[in-house]
Formats: C-alpha cells, sequence, structure tokens
C-alpha cells in the first residue's frame, strides 16, 4: 500500500486499549514555560515601571537600573537595528537588546517553528487563555467563514509588507538616522507611557481585541499581527514540522480539531503552514503514541521538553552571549534620560513618519 493511499485510509475506529485515553505530557511543559515568561515579562515590567517613575519623580540621585529587556517590546526599533547592524557593521548601541531579542526570536521561528508564539509570547499567552475563557462561557470558540477568514489572516501579511516597505524606502541611511532620532532614544519610555496614559481611543482598541479573542481564537494574532507574520514566514524554513504516521492513524480528527490554527493535521502528512505554532496540542489530542510527533523528519520525535530546551538554549544563548559582548545594555546615561524625558513632548520626539 503506498503512502497515497494510506493517506486516504478510510476512518478506523478507536481501538479498545486506547478508548479515552490521551498521551499527554507535553503540556505541562508548554504551559510552564509560557508562565515563566509571562512572569519575566511583569517582573520588567515593574521595574521599568519604577524607573520611569522616578523620571517623573525627577529626583537628582541615580536612577533605579532599567532592566533591558523591555527591549523586547520594540520589535521595530529591534529590526532596524538588525538592518543597520548588517549595512554599517556596527551595532548600534541605543537599544541594542531589541536587536539581540528579534535576532533571537527569528533563530527560534527558524529551529522550532513559531515556538515563539506558543512558548514564549506574553500576548499569545493571553490570547489563549481568552480562548479558553470563551470555551467556558459558550463551550467553544467562534469560526469566521472562511472565506472572511482568509482576507482578514492576509492583513497581518500585508501589515508585515508596509513595515518593510517603509525600510526599503527609507534606505540604510534612513534607518541609521531613525536609530538615533530622539524618538528611539525615548521608544521604550513613550512604549511605557501609552499604557500609563493611555486615552479613550486606546482602551477601546485593546478592549475590541481583547473581547475578539474571547469569541475567536487569538484574534490579533491570527489577523494583525505583523510579528507572528515575520516569525511564521521563516519558520517555513524550518526542519522541524508537525508529521502525520499514516500507518497508524486512525484518521479520528482529533488532532484537527484541537489545532488552535485551525490546520487540516489529519488529512496532511506533514504541516508546513507558517501558522503552526508548535503548541504541540495536536499531539496531545492524538490518542496513538508517537502518531502525530514534531520532528526533522519521518519516524523521528522531538519531545515537549526538548522543545523546551530548544526554546529556552536558543534565549539564553543570545542573552548571555549579548551581556558577555557587551551588546545588552544601552549606552544612554541616566542624564541622557533625564535629558530625553524632559523634553518628550517636543515635535521631535513624535513618531518620525
Ligand atoms: S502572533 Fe504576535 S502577538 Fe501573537 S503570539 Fe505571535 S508574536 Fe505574540
Ligand atoms: S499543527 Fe499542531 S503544533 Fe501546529 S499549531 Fe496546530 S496543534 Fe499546534
Ligand atoms: S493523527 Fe489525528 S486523525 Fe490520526 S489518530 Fe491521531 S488524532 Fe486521530
Amino acid at each position: 500500500m503506498d503512502i497515497v493511499e494510506l493517506a486516504r485510509t478510510p476512518k478506523k475506529p478507536l481501538p479498545d486499549t486506547v478508548k479515552g485515553k490521551m498521551y499527554k505530557g507535553f503540556w505541562t511543559t508548554r504551559h510552564v514555560v509560557q508562565l515563566g515568561f509571562a512572569a519575566l515579562n511583569v517582573v520588567l515590567g515593574i521595574q521599568f515601571w519604577w524607573f520611569v517613575r522616578a523620571l517623573e519623580v525627577g529626583n537628582d540621585g541615580p536612577l533605579p537600573p532599567r532592566p533591558a529587556g523591555v527591549e523586547g517590546w520594540l520589535p521595530i526599533s529591534g529590526l532596524m537595528g538588525a538592518i543597520d547592524w548588517v549595512a554599517r557593521g556596527e551595532l548600534n548601541l541605543i537599544h541594542p537588546a531589541s536587536v539581540i531579542l528579534i535576532l533571537c526570536f527569528l533563530a527560534i521561528a527558524f529551529l522550532a517553528r513559531k515556538a515563539f508564539c506558543s512558548w514564549v509570547c506574553p500576548i499569545g499567552t493571553i490570547s489563549e487563555g481568552l480562548a479558553m475563557l470563551g470555551r467556558k462561557l459558550f463551550g467553544k470558540t467562534f469560526l469566521l467563514p472562511r472565506k472572511l477568514d482568509y482576507s482578514l489572516m492576509s492583513l497581518k501579511y500585508i501589515l508585515l509588507g508596509l513595515f518593510l516597505f517603509a525600510f526599503l524606502v527609507m534606505g540604510t541611511a534612513g534607518i541609521a538616522s531613525f536609530m538615533n532620532s530622539p524618538y528611539n532614544q525615548l521608544a521604550d519610555v513613550k512604549m511605557l507611557l501609552f499604557f500609563t496614559e493611555i486615552g479613550v481611543v486606546g482602551v477601546i482598541v485593546i478592549a475590541v481585541l481583547l473581547i475578539g479573542s474571547v469569541f475567536v481564537e487569538g484574534f490579533w494574532c491570527r489577523y494583525l499581527c505583523p510579528y507572528g507574520a515575520m516569525l511564521g514566514l521563516v519558520s517555513w524554513a524550518s526542519p522541524l514540522k508537525i508529521r502525520r504516521n499514516v500507518e497508524t492513524c486512525i484518521d479520528c480528527d482529533r488532532c484537527t480539531k484541537a489545532c488552535p490554527s485551525r490546520l487540516p493535521v489529519a488529512t496532511k502528512l506533514q504541516i508546513i503552514s507558517p501558522e503552526c505554532t508548535g503548541c504541540l496540542k495536536c499531539e496531545s489530542a492524538c490518542p496513538i503514541k508517537d502518531c502525530v510527533t514534531l520532528a526533522p523528519s519521518p519516524r523521528t520525535k522531538v519531545s515537549a521538553k526538548q522543545l523546551a530546551l530548544i526554546v529556552l538554549g536558543v534565549w539564553l544563548s543570545f542573552v548571555l552571549v549579548a551581556k558577555v559582548a557587551g551588546m545588552w545594555n544601552t549606552k544612554l546615561t541616566d542624564a541622557d534620560y533625564r535629558y530625553h524625558f524632559e523634553k518628550r513632548d517636543a515635535p521631535e520626539y513624535g513618531h518620525p513618519g
């Protein structure tokens, strides 16, 4: 029987030996990693809020330590910094951690699919929690009609394309100028002030995204996030793929139903979609041991714990090497921050467009 015939094998009943049984083990691992990164972001957020609060109070003493990790929330600065680094051969040290972190997350996407989204990103974690809330409230999350769903999914790629087009128009000189602009020097503080001094429009937009994620799983991530779109495109080249063993598959469809990205796992030999986040929910849902696996080749398997080690190992390596190489902390001094903060409402601190 060839592989195509096997793929078309009619549905087989669930063997008695596995009825009601779920092979688990990785679900907990992913949640622990997700919650660990969420907690880290909370700690970084509090530390940074303290730093900005000291700027607002305006004391003359030394500022509290500023956590460089908050620059993970400056993806545009990070991406432009990476382009600038390649173009000039020198890393701009205004927000170097933003560059290191975006390169780290791209490396994770290459090695382990879009695992950043389902293992690391706190917005992905919140989004997953909101979808769980939706299932509790309504017994399910809702699917938009296929055509509308596909049209909306294209938005994040369009947004990514617009960013890349803007970088192209700016050219390397324009990007270098942006990196040193007053706006970029204060970008981290402005990002925090956006949330602490949020206006009505901002509240409405965030509320729509949060409520939308209760009804439609991953509303922001699936339709609008250009960062996720970029990681997904890089993940296309990843050697790790979700693979289905058609010889042991009983065509129960549980893997497809479990997939938060709505990928048709049960009818494919492998999933190469940029929407796959390596969440392993399909593997968790499958009642047949090792029938669905995340693997670099058929009949191999990367377990959840190994995937966690890859994600954490890459992240730690980038951060530690950057720290040792002096590529982690900003070159801006307390005096620089005080100077920029005082002038933050001046026109040159608006987005350079
Ligand atoms: S799609 Fe964007 S917001 Fe969502 S988890 Fe991925 S990077 Fe985070
Ligand atoms: S195919 Fe599997 S690993 Fe990929 S997103 Fe769907 S459930 Fe997660
Ligand atoms: S691979 Fe999917 S369809 Fe096949 S047995 Fe596992 S859950 Fe069922």
